[in-house]
């Protein structure tokens, strides 16, 4: 036992090539979009670091520079809402990143309504709503999408219970190099309509459809919508919304994505699906309406992290990061 102990721990001590020396590696924590995450220890210290290692695909001509431009924004990116980048290292074939290490995610955290519903109130969900926003914000204010917001990329530390967003800026970064290595990416849940039509000049509308999914599923437990394909996860929202037509989304006819055979659903709006469907679900109408201004099929109607700070809805949040 003690042997394969030893050797696993050997297997992991080569994991961390370049910041090898001064951490170690104790845990794989699992595989994301763009790469593996080790738990590691820093040497002579008893703390605890994530470290995202990302294969470089461009082997030959080495890791691009708007990449590395992109990954220096992100060690500037300080905020209590977006996880820390302690580290950065690189060579040809893999970029590490330490970043500070997060016991939970959001989607652990829902799994854990099912366990613990005392603990997982309308409270807890405007407190991480009120987070989450705040993190979006200063990405947006620094004109970085995240482009992929999920409950899985969203990251909670149990001291204190402060959300952190992870993986930001990463999608625009490797977007166009680097090969998903999971069918994560093929996640359509948090994807905006626009993008599903094929519209590309993204804007922080994007970022926002995701919130208000996030929102919704925070509330139900589940998933907002969960299509299992482009077409399916498009048709499922024009059985909410109705079919698109120039009042919901100005302009539709010309996305590139859009069919004019397509079938006609006259729609029953997002407040009377979620209560058709889901029952009985502690969503207020102050709530619902900052949901339906996140939820605008039109993406240049949806709120912005700005404005959704200041809505009535967190007149009596109670946030526990300290700003
Ligand atoms: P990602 O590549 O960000 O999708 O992450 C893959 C896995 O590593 C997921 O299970 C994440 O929850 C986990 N992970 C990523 N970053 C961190 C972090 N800073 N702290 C703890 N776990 C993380």
């Amino acid at each position: 036992m003690k042997h394969k102990r030893n050797s696993e721990d050997e297997d992991l001590s080569k994991k961390v090539f370049a910041l090898g020396n001064q951490y170690q590696a104790v845990e794989r924590l699992g595989k994301g979009t763009y790469g593996t995450v080790y738990k590691a220890r820093k040497k002579g210290c008893e703390k605890y670091f994530a470290i995202k290692k990302i294969k470089n695909e461009l082997d030959n001509e080495g890791i691009p520079s708007t990449a590395l431009r992109e990954i220096a924004i992100l060690k500037k990116m300080k905020n209590p809402n977006v996880v820390n980048v302690e580290a950065i290292a690189f060579n040809n074939h893999h970029i590490e990143l330490c970043l500070e290490y997060c016991k939970y995610d959001l989607k652990k955290l829902i799994d854990c309504k099912k366990l613990d519903p005392s603990f997982y109130n309308v409270r807890f969900v405007k407190n991480m709503m009120y987070q989450l926003l705040k993190g979006v914000e200063h990405l947006h204010s620094h004109k970085i999408l995240h482009r992929d917001l999920k409950p899985q990329n969203i990251l909670v530390d149990d001291n204190g219970w402060i959300l952190k967003l992870a993986d930001f800026g990463l999608s625009r970064v490797y977007s166009i190099p680097i090969r998903p290595y999971t069918k994560e990416v093929l996640t359509l849940w948090y994807r905006a309509p626009e993008m599903m039509l094929g519209i590309n000049n993204y804007a922080i509308g994007l970022d926002i459809w995701s919130i208000g999914c996030i929102f919704v599923e925070l509330y139900l437990g589940k998933p907002f919508i969960m299509g299992d394909s482009e077409i399916d996860q498009l048709f499922k929202l024009m059985q909410v919304y109705g079919t698109f037509n120039e009042l919901t989304l100005p302009g539709y006819k010309a996305f590139p994505y859009f069919d004019q055979d397509f079938p006609y659903w006259k729609g029953v709006g997002l407040k009377n699906y979620l209560k058709q469907r889901h029952g009985v679900i502690p969503i207020d109408d102050v709530a619902y309406d900052l949901m339906e201004k996140m939820l605008a099929i039109d993406p240049c109607k949806r709120i912005t992290c700005k404005d959704a700070l200041n809505h009535p809805y967190f007149n009596d949040v109670v946030c526990t990061c300290n700003y």
